[in-house]
């Protein structure tokens, strides 16, 4: 059954508290959507996550490269599939969906056909104060995660 919850952020630091509590249950496999304007907070969540991962050089944006690869206590591919139009043209981003690390796919409406069912879906909306960060997955995967988050 679809779970959803929402979690507002005021801050950078924030943002980033919440990815560390995200990263805590992630495994191999796992993908996280993450949808939301420019500058809504998608690449600071996936720094939050690499840094809880053990990654400790920079992360920016893969705006121009689609791909960043990071090795850390799981591998991490970092993706930003904004300029991809036709997910049938990219059938090589499904070895990553359905490989061995973690995927973090900025823009991820992009590729929706593509993206496994068990994807937890992250929607970034900016507020005047805030981030409101929307949490949902069809799958009961995160169904802890969500517990967590709600309890907060
Ligand atoms: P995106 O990848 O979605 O384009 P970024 O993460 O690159 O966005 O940028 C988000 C910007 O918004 C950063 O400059 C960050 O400091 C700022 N910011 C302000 N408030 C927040 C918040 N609550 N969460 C995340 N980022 C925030
Ligand atoms: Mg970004």
């Amino acid at each position: 059954m679809e779970k959803e919850c929402t979690v507002d952020t005021f801050s950078e630091e924030e943002t980033k508290a919440l990815a560390r509590t995200i990263a805590r249950y992630l495994k191999p496999g796992d993908v996280i959507a993450l949808e939301g304007d420019l500058g809504a907070g998608k690449t600071t969540l996936a720094q939050g996550i690499a840094k809880a991962l053990g990654i400790s050089g920079p992360v920016d944006s893969p705006t121009f490269t689609i791909i960043k690869e990071y090795e850390g206590t799981l591998p991490l591919y970092h993706m930003d599939v904004y300029r991809i139009d036709s997910p049938e043209e990219e059938l090589g981003l499904e070895e990553y969906f359905y490989g061995d690390g973690v995927c973090l796919v900025e823009w991820a409406s992009h590729v929706k056909p593509l993206l496994p069912d068990s994807t937890l879906w992250m929607f970034l909306t900016v507020k005047p104060d805030r981030r409101s960060i929307r949490i949902r997955s069809k799958d009961s995967r995160w169904n802890s995660l969500m517990k967590e988050l709600a309890a907060r």
